[in-house]
């Protein structure tokens, strides 16, 4: 739904609020559906479990890694941690995810990025069994997302697909464009509005003209890592806006340009002395018809789609073929 404000004839599509798209609702909607299907298969003799491989003392990853835990222990999955010293070798580790792919009672596998700089970071997600690569990040897994097969798939574009779909934002024949190109956002997630039927732009730091192509947009999705980048009078008026950016801005100046009609942010900044900002400036809120919100939109569901695809995993490998024909009730899974 876009609200429309009184305006003079003429100024009506400048001046509209966008509808949130609400990623801790849409987490805790998945979460009481992947509690009911833990519950079942654990009394089927099958608790899911993860297990999470965390190298050295990093606070950030120590953090991701103990929210990744926690939510484990809220919906019923095992939970293992294993936490190599920083100075592991590439041979060491590779060991650690050989254990771990033997371990039947371990169906997820997730190795906390980055890795110490002497470990060859490629090599280690390759050893991952594919059935157990709940970050969707191995070849077999990517190659069965280009080929439109069934797998699993990257956490963060899959938890925009759910955004979209349980926000019922049309996907087919819609023009989607997809701002970055890595392979844990930007690529996946192009395919995944491919197969969804939508006509999908890729943009990169090279592309040329990037505001015209980002007016095209029914869906633009932005996941480039530079805090308020795309610019309100680069999006469609109407457009679902999916921000992946989690950008934290620790510059007043910065905060004053991207907060100036938002006098609580503003006010919050100096009273914390940095905020979170998306890839798209805030006052895209008046021209977007949808927008997820920095925090509280797509942050929420990458934890969610991490413990999605672990239950996945644990159908898929250990429960009979009957019970798996019954569960599909996350649609991108
Ligand atoms: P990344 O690997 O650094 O990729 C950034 C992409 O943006 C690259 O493809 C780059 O193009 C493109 N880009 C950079 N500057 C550009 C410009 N001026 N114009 C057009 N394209 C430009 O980043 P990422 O891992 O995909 O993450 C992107 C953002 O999403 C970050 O803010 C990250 O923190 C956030 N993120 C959030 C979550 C979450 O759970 N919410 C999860 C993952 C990532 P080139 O390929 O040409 O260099």
């Amino acid at each position: 739904m876009i609200f429309f404000c009184a305006a003079p004839q003429g100024e009506s599509e400048h001046c509209m609020t966008a509808r949130i798209l609400d990623g801790l609702k849409i987490r805790d909607q998945i979460f009481a559906e992947l509690s009911d299907e833990v519950r079942l298969l654990t009394s089927a003799g099958v608790r899911p479990g993860l297990a999470a491989v965390l190298v050295g003392e990093n606070p950030a990853s120590q953090l991701y890694v103990k929210s990744k835990i926690a939510a484990c222990e809220q919906l019923g999955l095992a939970s293992a941690l294993v936490t190599p010293p920083a100075t592991a070798t590439t041979l060491d580790l590779l060991a650690v995810v050989e254990d771990l792919n033997r371990a039947n009672d371990i169906d997820g596998i997730l190795v906390q990025l980055p890795l110490p700089p002497q470990v060859d970071a490629k090599r280690i997600l390759e050893a991952v069994d594919p059935a157990k690569d709940v970050d969707g990040l191995h070849p077999v897994n990517l190659g069965r997302l280009v080929s439109g097969r069934p797998g699993l798939v990257a956490c963060t574009p899959a938890g925009c697909m759910e955004i979209l779909r349980r926000n019922e934002i049309e996907i087919e024949g819609a023009n989607a464009v997809v701002l970055g190109r890595s392979d844990i956002v930007g690529k996946p997630m192009a395919l995944l509005l491919m197969h969804a039927n939508a006509t999908v732009t890729i943009c990169h730091s090279k592309t040329r003209d990037l505001p015209d192509i980002l007016r095209r947009a029914d869906i633009l999705v932005a996941a480039m890592g530079k805090p308020g980048y795309v610019q309100p009078d680069w999006i469609k008026p109407g457009a679902a806006v999916i921000d992946v950016g989690t950008n934290r801005v620790t510059d007043a100046k910065q905060a004053e340009r991207l907060f100036r009609d938002f006098p609580d942010r503003l006010e919050k900044f100096r009273a914390k002395g940095s905020a979170l900002v998306g890839d798209v400036h805030p006052a895209a809120i008046n021209i977007a018809g949808a927008l997820t919100p920095v925090p509280g939109g797509v942050g929420p569901m990458t934890i969610t789609m991490l413990m999605s695809n672990t239950v996945k995993a644990a159908r898929l490998r250990r429960a009979s073929p009957k019970f798996s024909a019954t569960q599909s009730s996350v649609t991108a899974r």
